[in-house]
């Protein structure tokens, strides 16, 4: 068998292409963008490009995007404040601060600072809380990316048994609530699971999110399975992934490559995150 490779660049592209007609809808609807806000403390190189790639992707959708950039000598007080002011500003929909944040302040005290409404990174408690829940609320935007390339793909979730390899709360948990809310029997797996290669054989989804090169051999997917790899590691060979992709195309049915596959849909569902907090914002402003 060789596995039909899922395009995430192509299945992103388009994503976004349609975000930007629904974003020029809510624009002609509501007379105001979807707004975003970063907040970067410092000068951390990795830090800026990613924020600078986030803005670009919002520009070209048609979205309002403020960057905000802090001294890297700011006092916890002073960047709390900062997202407190983002938090009642009207024309902002989706707040994000770039972590890691230097030494001496607590970045997961910012980030859980950011109203669950506006949280469009998904990793507040507020946010986790109505995930696993089931309720309406923002989902953190890798995995829910990594469902969006399940649904294009035609693959069926419901009754299948999905493994998810990693229990991080930026990807691992929240993967795990979002295949159990499409009706997959769901097992997490971790450093500590006794035979990880029998428990991914077990696997009709398996999705891999541990950060260790070719980790997941051939041999240990199930004939047919779906791969999501979400792993991206850098070797001086280039990027690679968690799954031992040559061996796995063999073995699946469908798999994403590293790169080209899981990495961008997760900025695309940044997008996605900002136009549906802001039309949940407009909602409740018609309701007030
Ligand atoms: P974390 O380091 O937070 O979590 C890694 C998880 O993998 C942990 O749960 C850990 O288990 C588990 N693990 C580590 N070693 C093993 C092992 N030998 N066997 C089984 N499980 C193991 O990482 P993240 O979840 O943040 O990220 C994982 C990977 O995904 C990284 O490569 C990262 O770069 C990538 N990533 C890609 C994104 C994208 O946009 N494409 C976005 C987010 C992440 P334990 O809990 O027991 O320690």
């Amino acid at each position: 068998m060789t596995a039909l490779i899922i395009d995430g660049k192509a299945i992103g592209a388009e994503r976004r292409a349609a975000l930007k007609d629904e974003v020029a809808a809510f624009v002609a609807e509501f007379g105001r963008a979807p707004g975003l806000a970063t907040v970067l403390v410092g000068e951390d190189p990795a830090s800026q490009v990613y924020v600078a790639s986030k803005h670009r992707a919002c520009e070209e959708a048609g979205m309002k995007s403020v960057a905000l950039t802090l001294p890297a000598d700011s006092t916890q007080a002073e960047v709390e404040a900062v997202i407190d002011e983002l938090n009642a500003d009207d024309t902002i929909d989706g707040i994000l601060c770039q972590l890691p944040v230097p030494e001496g302040l607590d970045g997961d005290a910012i980030s859980q600072r950011v109203l669950a409404e506006k949280d469009v990174d998904g990793l507040t408690v507020a946010s986790a809380g109505l995930l696993a829940l089931g309720a309406p609320g923002l989902r953190p935007c890798t995995p829910r990316g990594c469902m969006v390339l399940l649904e294009e793909s035609g693959v069926e979730l419901s009754g299948k048994h999905a493994v998810v390899v990693g229990r991080s709360n930026l990807f691992g948990k929240p993967m795990a609530q979002l295949l159990l809310q499409a009706n997959a029997t769901v097992t997490i797996a971790h450093s500590r699971t006794a035979d990880l290669a029998a428990t991914c054989r077990t696997a009709d989804v398996l999705v891999v999110a541990v950060g260790r090169p070719e980790m997941v051999r051939g041999d240990w997917i199930k004939p047919g399975a779906t791969v999501i790899d979400v792993g991206i590691n850098r070797l001086e060979s280039g990027l690679v992934g968690d799954v031992a992709f040559a061996e796995a195309t063999e073995v699946a049915s469908a798999i994403t490559p590293v790169p080209g596959g899981v990495g961008p849909m997760t900025i695309t569902m940044l997008l996605a995150n900002t136009l549906d907090a802001a039309r949940a914002a407009e909602a409740r402003r018609q309701t007030a």
